[in-house]
């Protein structure tokens, strides 16, 4: 385990001094006797520290992905793509369509985009939904004078990403039940919106959903942005009838941080396209997505369809159970695996104790383990209650044993 140097203005003075003095052509000028100076090191991704040349200290990351913790790191394959994507020139217009192409394939899709994450993918579709291939339209939005404008929604489903699906122009229409829904439909009515992380929180199941949609000839839109694993979930939701689903590329897809899929149906997976970069005059070409994410996403896709799920489920697995061992034998302290139910679906630890015993609060274990060295930065989660939750499936091999005996300390050091 290679732990960060702390920055330091000393440190950081002197060591930009170093860097700078090994290229700049005056080293040449300097250097006497015959032998021509030395070549400056080859520039690798881990000869570069550049987070600490920022001052930025990295941490093991026990939470999961999570967007503000830069939620997942890219297998190597997936570097070495966007690396070469980066070197060499392409048409924005042939590489969308190749890579959609290539992933509709491997997920058994009819089309699919790249976008420039889940939430792009949201205003991407919304806009596709709104505007269709129609240019003056595909102008006009925000304004939405003359369009569909609604966007159906249960009440249970609102979120905070919805300002994605609010960012074109519409007005979300909240409903509760199965009646509410069909009834909510009208002349005005572009999408209807389901949040699959809030399946469980109302009236109407996904499959009436998507075949409420179907029935009315209104295109239906899931947001699984956190919701593979399962990789067979690629498929489920266009099977199930939907006509767009939204994924992010870079949390369980392993894909570049800014990249996200919008998979579905031919014609609206074109029209969202028409609705984004390149295309100058849209709404969503803030969200632009460059080649090399374009490329990288693709490689993860690919990877990530072929990996071995199961051995990575056990692996997982194997890294809880050393977390669970690590802090059994502490005075009062409970541990076991738990797999959330929706969105990051995957093997967790939870340990809980008694605060009579262990006067300490989640907040309190965070801080410690934020403090230390190196960092670590757990699964975030109610800070006033004696239970820390650990994600396991985003660290680095070796980074779960580093971890459990940082809790194990102090847990047994407040233990009374
Ligand atoms: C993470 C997330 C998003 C946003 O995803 P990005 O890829 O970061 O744009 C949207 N919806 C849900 C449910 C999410 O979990």
């Amino acid at each position: 385990m290679q732990h960060s140097t702390r920055y330091t203005p000393q440190n950081w003075s002197r060591r930009r001094f170093l860097a700078s003095a090994g290229t700049a052509p005056v080293a040449g000028l300097l250097a006497t006797g015959c032998a021509p100076p030395a070549p400056a090191p080859a520039e690798t991704a881990e000869a570069v520290d550049v987070y600490g040349r920022l001052g930025v200290q990295p941490f093991i990351n026990a939470a999961g992905t999570y967007t503000a913790l830069t939620a997942s790191l890219v297998p190597a394959e997936v570097r070495t793509a966007m690396a070469a994507a980066s070197q060499q020139y392409v048409a924005l217009a042939e590489l969308h369509a190749a890579a959609g192409g290539r992933i509709a394939g491997l997920v058994g899709a009819e089309a699919a985009l790249v976008t420039s994450g889940a939430a792009a993918a949201l205003t991407q579709a919304t806009a596709a939904c709104v505007c269709g291939t129609d240019q003056d339209a595909i102008r006009q939005v925000p304004d939405t004078t003359g369009l569909k404008n609604q966007v159906v929604i249960q009440r249970s489903h609102r979120f905070g990403y919805d300002h994605a699906i609010r960012n074109v122009g519409i007005e979300l229409v909240e409903v509760e039940t199965r009646a509410e829904l069909e009834a909510a439909i009208g002349d005005d009515t572009a999408m209807l919106f389901y949040l699959n992380s809030a399946t469980n929180q109302g009236q109407i199941s996904r499959e009436e959903f998507a075949e409420v949609g179907q029935t009315a000839g209104v295109p239906t839109l899931i947001d699984a942005a956190a919701d593979v694993p399962p990789v067979d979930n690629l498929r489920t939701f266009t099977r199930m009838g939907f006509s767009l689903v939204a994924f992010s590329g870079g949390k369980g897809l392993r894909g570049p941080q800014c990249s996200g899929l919008l998979l579905g149906r031919r014609d609206l997976v074109d029209a969202a396209y028409l609705n984004g970069s390149p295309h100058g005059n849209s709404i969503a070409r803030i969200a632009k997505v460059g080649k090399e994410e374009i490329v990288g996403l693709t490689r993860a896709v690919e990877l990530y369809v072929e990996k071995d799920h199961e051995a990575e489920w056990a692996d997982w697995e194997a890294r809880v159970q050393a977390i669970v061992d690590a802090v059994a034998g502490i005075p009062s302290v409970e541990a076991e695996q738990f797999v959330p139910e929706l969105a990051n679906m995957v093997p967790h630890a939870g340990i809980t104790w008694d605060p009579e015993r262990i006067p300490l609060m989640r907040s309190d274990v965070a801080e410690a383990l934020r403090d230390g060295e190196p960092r670590i930065e757990p699964r975030p989660g109610p800070a006033d209650a004696p239970r820390l939750d650990i994600g396991v499936w985003m660290m680095q091999p070796g980074d779960h044993e580093v971890v459990a005996a940082r809790i194990a300390e102090i847990l047994s050091a407040a233990a009374a």
